[in-house]
This record gives C-alpha cells, structure tokens and sequence, in this order.
C-alpha cells in the first residue's frame, strides 16, 4: 500500500453531506457574493482566533498584500521577511511596492531569528512580516519589543498556522494584524482559494474591507483605487464547516506529529524542533536529511510520498534577481532548502500508513 503524500480527498468525503447542505444553502439563497455565509464565516473565524475582526479576501497573498497597502506602507519602503519562507510573503512586499528585506532563520525552528532583526531594520523599514512555517509560531515576544521600540507594524504570516498557539495565545492576534490562506492543502482549507485578515484593529479592519472591494465604502463611490478579493459564499460556507472540525483535525496532527518524533528518535534525521512555549499545529512535518535525494529516492520507493517544502529560497528565485541577491548570501535559508524533505501528515492519514512511514525511515536510517 502506498501512502500519498497530501490526501485532499478523504476530508471532503467525510464531510460530504455537509458540504453539500451548503452548497444547497448558498445555491437557493440567490446572493453569491458578500452575503450571509461571509458574515457569519468572519465572526466565526474571529472568535476562533480570539480576535475581534475578520476580513475574508481572495486568498492568503491578498491578505498580506492587503495589510501593507491598510498600513499605508508602499513605495521606498522596506517590510522585513525571513530569508526562509514562501514566496507569497515577499510578493506581498513587492505587490505593496515595498522592497523585501530578509533575515535569516533560528536554525531549530526554521523560523525568523529575532536576535538578527535589528542589524536589518533601517530608516525606511516600515514592518516586519513573521510567518509562523509548518505550522509553529514564530517567537513573537522579542519581535513585538523590537517592533515598538522602533515604531514598526507587525504582521503575521499565518497561511500555515490555523489554530496554532504561542504562549497560549492563537495565531492571528500575535501581531497588529495577520493573513491567512485557505488553499485546500492548508490546515483550514476551501475548496478553491481564500483568504482571510484577522486583527483587533478597528480602523484596519475597516481599510482592509474597503480596499478589497474596489476602495468603496458606498457602492460605487471608490474613495482610493482599490482590488477585488473578496471571500465569495460558496467558499466562506464551505469554510464554516470545515471550521467546526478544525481542532479535531489539527488534533491528529499532533498525534501523528507525537508518533513520528518519538519513533524517529534517534536516527541520523533532523526531527523538528518545539519550543516549550510553541503549540504547532504540523501544517507540515518536515525533517533534514544530509543526503536527502537518496533518502527521498527510498521512500518513493517504499511508496511514500515526499515534497519539498521549499526547494530554492526567494533570494535564489529568477524573480527577485533584480534584489542581486547570490549563493551564500543567507546561508542558513540555503542549508535548510537544501536538505528539508516533508514527510505525509494529515487528518486522515490512517494509523497503518504512520506505522509504514516510520518504518521506511527507520529503515532507511540504520
Ligand atoms: C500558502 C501560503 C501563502 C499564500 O496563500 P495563497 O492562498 O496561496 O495566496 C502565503 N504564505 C505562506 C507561508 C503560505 O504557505
């Protein structure tokens, strides 16, 4: 039996008859667009985060992007992002207008280290963007101190971290603001894209609403030139219900996560690393491997599913070359994309296919 890296299928048969009622709910209310079920998903997703605002957005890019342009924050301007992280989070830099600034990563949690942020910041840095990767908080205690003592927003990337806690605290209200995306692979997934803002900024939430619906407070009088992203029905219902099943999910998340660090334990892999006051919600389960093309040919060969979360850093991509960024410029966002390999985890990966991934590693680790 194979084990499939992503099972995007057996969530939704699951929750079939759900999903169906409103698909039904939304198709006879005739309003498809910013009716109801957005309204009633936002206050759910708001309280679910304990924040006080929710905004749902086209997607998770839109979102970050979003909250720059709320902030003002745009052309000359310079936002801080990790050296180690997805694309998306510097694209919303560049579609503000801002320029990227990166900074490298704790080498334990693959997250930014906020010990480096300082040497970074400069009169033109307007915000630091933390994202909370596979699913673990960023360490946003120091990052917040830096961010008030030199007057900078802090945004959190928490596409990957729905229902994550840091220092008890959820995902979503770490920082001034927070994006997320519901891409189907993400914790909390649509079936389509989506996106939300959430923040207990009053006066952002309101900007954030505006900018994603043309710039218009008032239908038809467009105030600044705004987008379109918006959440539409069928997603945010969808979403509704999938939201209820959230932590159930996530909870076989940290059970499988719990199996696989305890069996693996010992082996010549890098295992992730918690700190004690993280509460990850394992968007992904990722582990470095020295060798990790032949460690991948293995499992592939075990049939075990594999993908790469990232293989090439930002600052190596075709599309900031104008940045003039090279190899060795952030050495640890090069040896972490260079060894990191994902192994399968997810709400319905059956407790025989987590005994068949330990086994293949092990087996390929002794
Ligand atoms: C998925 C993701 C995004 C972008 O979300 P989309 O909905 O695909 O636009 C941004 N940042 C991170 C870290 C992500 O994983």
């Amino acid at each position: 039996m194979s084990v499939q890296f992503l099972d995007l299928k057996s969530p939704h048969q699951e929750l079939r008859a759900e999903l169906r009622a409103a698909f039904e709910r939304v198709l006879d209310s005739g309003w498809y667009i910013q009716g109801s079920e957005l309204k009633l998903f936002e206050q759910e997703f708001a309280a679910y985060c304990e924040a006080e605002h929710c905004i749902g957005v086209g997607n998770g890019l839109d979102a970050l992007h979003l909250i720059l342009r709320a902030y003002g924050i745009g052309e000359d301007d310079e936002v801080i992002v990790p050296s180690n992280t997805y694309i998306a989070t510097w694209l919303a830099a560049s579609y503000a207008g801002a320029t990227p600034v990166p900074v490298e990563p704790d080498e334990r949690t693959y997250n930014i280290d906020p010990s480096l942020i300082e040497a970074a910041i400069t009169p033109r840095t307007k915000a630091i963007i933390a994202v909370h990767l596979y699913g673990q908080p960023a360490d946003m205690d120091p990052i917040n101190a830096i961010a008030k003592k030199h007057g900078l927003k802090v945004i959190e990337d928490a596409a990957q971290a729905h229902g994550a806690r840091y220092k008890g605290r959820r995902a979503g209200t770490l920082g001034d603001a927070a994006g997320f995306s519901f891409y189907p692979g993400k914790n909390l997934g649509a079936i389509g894209d989506g996106g939300a803002v959430t923040t207990n900024d009053a006066a952002l939430a309101q900007k954030i609403r505006e900018l994603g619906n043309y710039g218009s407070k008032v239908k038809y009088h467009n105030e600044v030139k705004g987008y379109n992203s918006r959440l539409d029905e069928l997603q945010a219902a969808f979403l509704r219900e999938k939201l209820k099943v959230l932590d159930a999910w996530n909870d076989k998340r940290k059970q499988i996560a719990a199996e696989y660090l305890q069996q693996l334990d010992g082996n010549k892999l890098g295992l992730p690393h918690v700190p004690e006051w993280a509460d990850p919600v394992w968007h992904l389960f990722v582990v470095r491997s020295a060798n990790r093309e032949a460690f991948q040919a293995h499992l592939t060969a075990q049939g075990i599913g594999t993908v790469i979360h990232y293989p090439i850093p930002p600052h190596l991509q075709p599309a900031y070359a104008e940045l003039n960024f090279t190899k060795g410029n952030f050495p640890l966002a090069e040896v972490i994309h260079r060894e990191i390999i994902s192994l399968p985890i997810g709400p319905h990966l059956t407790d025989a296919q987590s005994v068949q991934v330990v086994d293949a590693v092990s087996h390929y680790c002794q």
